[in-house]
């Protein structure tokens, strides 16, 4: 087990930078997720990590140890893929015991560690076949055990369920994380989905264009984005985005649009007169964070135009226009609105976000 240190990474392709000045703690035993969208650099800080790649500038340390030099074999890592690459010609235990065959380990250790492996992925009955006979899912679990059988001190995961269809895909996010919890191995998670990232990691490190965005807890990530492209990216269906004026309203500070006029609290109130020296700003809500109604709130409220509901088993998702923007509203499947009618939405003020429209900071 290690605790795994990036400070200042750097990596470039020529003259191209795909991982820019990266700095990331990841405590020992601890799962963090790097997140992130096809090609913002995930699998070249991963490369890096496990020896792969050459790191171009700064440094990666296991435990304060710089590792920049190590050769792959002595940096102790195991790494599992989206294409879990077995070898066709072996089998289910031969794949597994490879990496120790490998090692010079002997045979009763070797069998020892493959069957405990086994035991633990639920593999046990699959040990006699060979890659071609096994399920996605299967592939994966084996590729996985081979990982697991090297007692390695960090896991290196990419993308490693992400061909595999959805139902499955639940299943296994819920294993991995059992797994990982259960071995205490420090674990680097690489994904596009921000689902699986909310659902798995301590730590989820979001990446964008080669850029750390944001580094925190699921929850931190989620309710306090650093700026509209996270809050953009993690969440499904997506955080709305509005733009607005900032007026004063008599005493208060209020986000105006055509419609809509609603107060922001004393506190939202200081910080935008602190740090927004523009009138408009980029307006967030969650669409869950929104409530729904065809009759109109007594207080503040949005007023739109449903301009389409789409009924996903126990919610509904319900597009509303306003003003030529389009907003999207969760509810429940109960809502009777129909395309066309007047509707209006209400939110707690703690749920609204703004953003500057420059530069996409949160300001709150
Ligand atoms: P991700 O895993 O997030 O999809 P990658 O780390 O694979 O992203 O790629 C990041 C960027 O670096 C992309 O623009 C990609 O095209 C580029 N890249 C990756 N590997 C190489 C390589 N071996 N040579 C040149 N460019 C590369
Ligand atoms: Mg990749």
């Amino acid at each position: 087990m290690a605790k795994v240190s990036f400070r200042n990474v750097w990596k470039k392709y020529g003259d191209m930078p795909a991982v820019k000045d990266l700095n990331i703690e990841c405590p020992d035993g601890s799962f963090l997720s790097i997140l992130g969208p096809s090609g913002c650099g995930k699998s070249s800080t991963m490369r890096m990590v496990a020896g792969l790649e050459h790191i171009t500038a700064g440094d990666i340390l296991f435990d304060e140890q710089r590792i920049n030099d190590l050769a792959p074999k002595d940096r102790d890592v195991a790494m599992v893929f989206e294409n879990y690459a077995l070898y066709p010609h072996k089998s289910v235990y031969e794949n597994m015991a490879n990496p120790l065959k490998l090692r010079g380990q002997d045979a009763s250790r070797i069998k020892e560690r493959v069957t405990a492996a086994a035991k633990l992925l639920e593999i046990s009955q699959l040990l006699e076949r060979r890659p071609q006979e096994l399920s996605g899912g299967q592939k994966q679990r084996v590729a996985i055990g081979r990982a697991i059988v090297r007692e390695p001190k960090l896991f290196l995961f990419d993308e490693p369920i992400a061909h595999l269809d959805a139902k499955l895909r639940a299943h296994m996010r819920g294993e991995i994380k059992h797994l990982q919890r259960s071995l205490g191995t420090t674990m680097i998670y690489v994904t596009h989905d921000q689902l699986e990232a909310m659902s798995m990691a301590d730590t989820i490190a979001v990446m964008h264009e080669g850029e750390l965005q944001q580094l925190g807890s699921p929850r931190e990530v989620y309710n306090n984005p650093v700026n509209a492209w996270v809050a953009g990216f993690v969440g499904e269906p997506a955080m709305n985005f509005v733009d607005c004026n900032v007026d004063q309203r008599g005493e208060k500070t209020a986000f105006v649009h055509p419609n809509f006029n609603i107060a922001v609290t004393d506190e939202q109130a200081r910080i935008l007169s602190a740090q927004s020296k523009q009138k408009t700003v980029r307006m967030g809500i969650r669409p869950d964070a929104l409530a729904i109604s065809l009759d109109q709130p007594a207080g503040e409220h949005l007023k739109g135009q449903i301009y389409v509901t789409e009924l996903l088993g126990g919610d509904m998702i319900v597009d509303v226009e306003l003003a030529g923007e389009r907003i999207r509203v969760k509810t429940a499947p109960e809502f009777e609105g129909e395309e066309g009618q007047t509707c209006y939405m209400t939110a707690n003020r703690d749920k609204w976000h703004a953003f500057s429209k420059e530069t996409g900071q949160a300001f709150f």
